[in-house]
């Protein structure tokens, strides 16, 4: 019979954190909570998992950054109350399309129109991480001109 083995560190994603803009790549970004471990497998399923840590990375470009175990705890508390990575998708677009109608539009009038458009809870720190980079975005491409 053939069996096919294999040794080497995998990750998996353990809970959705929300959005940040990622110090990293400097993108609007979907954050987890990811969990590495040494494993083997067989035939691709791990069946022994060892040595496991914990971090929080960005599901764009992979970086993050390591985390002890009771922030572990704490982050999967959170996690509890986020949405998933596609409600919040859903999020980000509609205060675009928001931030394009009325340009003018402060946040405390943006995040009363998110409370009644959805019937999820979007927190505090992704709201204010999404309206800043949507912000950022809007002016930067409002300096773009013929430049030459
Ligand atoms: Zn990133």
């Amino acid at each position: 019979m053939f069996i096919m083995i294999g040794a080497g560190s995998g990750h998996r994603k353990k809970a959705y954190l929300g959005v940040r803009i990622c110090p990293h790549c400097g993108k609007l970004s979907h954050f987890y909570l990811m969990e590495q471990a040494q494993q083997v497998s067989l035939f691709f399923a791990p069946v022994v998992r060892w040595g496991k840590h914990w971090g929080i990375a960005c599901s764009r470009c992979k970086a993050g950054f390591e985390i002890e175990d009771t922030e572990k705890d704490f982050c999967l508390k959170q996690a509890q109350w986020m949405p998933s990575e596609k409600q919040m998708n859903e999020v980000i677009e509609y205060i675009g399309v928001q931030l394009q109608a009325g340009g003018g539009l402060d946040n405390e009038t943006l995040r009363e129109r998110v409370r009644l458009r959805f019937d999820f809870h979007v927190d505090d720190r992704s709201f204010e991480e999404i309206v800043k980079a949507l912000r950022q975005a809007a002016q930067r491409e409002s300096q773009f001109r013929q430049f030459y």
